[in-house]
């Protein structure tokens, strides 16, 4: 018999795709890392158990216990499987820009959800930080996740993501592009896959509102910088833990409406129904084509799926209001 002990046992594992359409301009070997098969439908899923496990060990997150955390959905999709599975109270605190797909899908799961104001510097005690940091002291035999710091959210891409990738292209990679928000995946792939072969280049994606770019080329985090965004997933106003900026070789920035279009050409043209990074990271991919050469072999990850998307990306009628259809 081959069956999993539980839903976490299917984690992990997940396809590489060949990119045939969208990608044409490029002369390289465009392969996708396909995250949507992890149960949640995210990588997150990966980190979500790492960083639970982990808590576990250093006894930081006890039976019973309930953990609380500030997710933009996917996140929290992923550990509230991981706290189904293991018993444990599940609490998320999102920013109301987030998609209504994922507030009901967390809610589907088990977890209470707790909407916060977008538009609110991170420490106003009305943001999504401040929420969630608050609540886990308010809530006893409580956990606060934080997977901006926590660095077993990194540790996951180190030891599962990275030497996937790395065994799925025969150690042939040579360039790893990927969306950054915690940093977690380009951190914990770049650092693994940097270890095999140091000639591997890592470029991130970064929105336009985040600081991420002009922070790794002048090293100043710039406030002029931070303004309201559209894309989901990706980008930062804060510098997280665990974005590691030396494995990064550099940063693109992708538009909101580049984003959402390329996540409906990657649906019609690859039949790849994927979330809004997904779009931002191939068209970043395209910008960055004067890098890659004939030879290359330009790994991509796509971090979620498409139905969390449908009431917005995905529809005609939210694309015409945002100005992205012509
Ligand atoms: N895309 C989506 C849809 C995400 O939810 C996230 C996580 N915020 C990312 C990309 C970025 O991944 P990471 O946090 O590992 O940098």
């Amino acid at each position: 018999m081959d069956y999993a002990e539980n839903i976490l046992g299917t984690i992990g594992n997940t396809p590489m795709v060949k990119m045939n359409k969208l990608t044409r301009e490029i002369d390289a070997l465009v392969l996708a890392k396909y995250e949507t098969f992890n149960p949640g439908n995210s990588v997150k899923d990966r980190m979500a158990v790492k960083m639970i496990e982990e808590a576990e060990a250093e006894g930081r997150l006890k039976p019973g216990g309930t953990i609380i955390e500030g997710t933009s959905g996917n996140t929290g999709m992923g550990l509230a499987l991981v706290a189904i599975t293991k018993g444990y109270k599940m609490v998320c605190v999102l920013s109301d820009k987030q998609s209504k797909e994922k507030m009901d899908i967390l809610r589907a799961v088990g977890s209470e959800v707790v909407v916060c104001p977008t538009d609110v510097a991170p420490e106003d005690p009305r943001s999504y930080y401040s929420t969630s940091k608050r609540l886990a002291e308010e809530t006893p035999n409580s956990w606060y996740v934080n997977q901006y710091d926590n660095l077993s959210n990194t540790k996951a891409h180190y030891e599962s993501t990275g030497p996937e990738i790395w065994k799925q292209t025969d150690g042939k990679i040579t360039h790893f592009v990927v969306g950054v928000g915690t940093g977690g995946t380009i951190s914990g792939v770049g650092k693994y896959l940097k270890e095999q072969n140091p000639n591997i280049k890592v470029w991130g994606i970064d929105t336009y509102g985040s600081v991420f770019k002009k922070y790794h080329e002048t090293g100043i985090f710039d406030k002029n910088e931070i303004y309201p965004y559209v894309t989901e997933g990706i980008g930062e106003d804060i510098l997280p833990k665990n974005v590691n900026f030396d494995i990064i070789d550099g940063f693109t920035k992708v538009t909101d409406k580049d984003a959402a279009v390329y996540t409906r050409r990657l649906a019609r043209e690859e039949g790849m129904f994927l979330g809004n990074s997904a779009g931002a990271a191939i068209k970043g991919l395209l910008q960055l084509k004067e890098h890659f050469t004939k030879d290359d072999v330009v790994v991509v990850l796509f971090h979620d799926h498409g139905s969390r998307y449908v009431g917005k990306i995905y529809n005609d009628e939210w694309m015409r209001k945002m100005g992205y259809l012509e």
